[in-house]
């Protein structure tokens, strides 16, 4: 099997004024800042990326935003373009998460060109998937993930090894249940026979799968020792320092 390094990815979502995202960075940093066994990025709301990034700078942790538009430029009143991000050394982005596509009607089809936009402007994204419950529920889970896939990938055969998949199942993320394991596994097995049959059997065994909903200290070793999870996207768990470091501690 080819190696993967893990990946654990804080995501902020609308939380911690710029004094407070200053201090869990700098927290963080106090515990993470050599580690290299892992790749760890944070991801704080748009208005605190230029402060975290700073207090990060000199460190192996990268920076990421939780969003984006694909323009660079434009009449696009309250968006933020890639080279944006590049500007602030943004390294990542977060694209499609399920509160963009549930709460504010993001489509694979504009998932499809942020990502383009994404790759073009030389930022990791990050493709949050994932089934909400009435489908898990129905059976049709692997078949929301597929369907999800097969459109926000649409032409970007050749980009897919750079591309980082979140598996977020919706009914795991901010409730407190997180798939089981075995759950966890059967989906991420699944996703890379998805990428295997988008883009190739090379692309399938490079690219990385984070599981992300409800991952805790508790519960974060079983979930990642899992042969296709490669690491998590965090949400509640990385707004406290010590939760998120212990999280990033085991995967390592
Ligand atoms: C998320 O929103 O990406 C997430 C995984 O949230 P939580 O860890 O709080 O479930």
């Amino acid at each position: 099997m080819k190696f993967r390094k893990k990946i654990i990815a804080g995501n902020w979502k609308m939380n911690k004024t710029l004094a407070d995202a200053e201090n869990l960075a700098s927290a963080i940093k106090l515990d993470l800042a050599d580690c290299r066994e892992v790749d760890v990025v944070l991801c704080p709301p748009f208005t605190a990326l230029k402060t975290v990034g700073e207090v990060i700078a000199d460190t192996h942790i990268k920076l990421g935003a939780q969003n984006m538009h694909w323009e660079t430029s434009g009449a696009f009143t309250g968006e933020i373009s890639p080279a944006m991000l590049r500007d602030l050394f943004c390294r990542y982005v977060i694209i499609g998460h399920s509160e963009r596509r549930s709460i504010f009607g993001e489509t694979d089809a504009m998932i499809n060109r942020k990502l383009r936009a994404a790759l073009a402007a030389n930022l990791t994204p990050i493709l949050c998937v994932g089934e909400a419950l009435q489908e898990r529920d129905s059976g049709r889970a692997v078949d929301v993930v597929r369907q999800q896939l097969t459109a926000d990938l649409d032409g970007l055969k050749d980009e897919a090894k750079s591309i980082v998949i979140a598996y977020e199942p919706v009914w795991a993320i901010g409730t407190g249940r997180t798939a089981t394991p075995e759950q966890a596994q059967e989906m991420h097995a699944h996703i890379r026979g998805v990428i295997s049959e988008l883009a190739g059997e090379e692309a399938a065994s490079a690219v990385r799968i984070q599981y992300g909903g409800s991952v805790k200290p508790s519960n974060a070793a079983e979930i990642f020792r899992q042969p296709d999870v490669d690491g998590g996207l965090i949400g509640g768990a990385s707004l406290e320092a010590r939760s998120f470091v212990e999280i990033v501690k085991a995967s390592g």
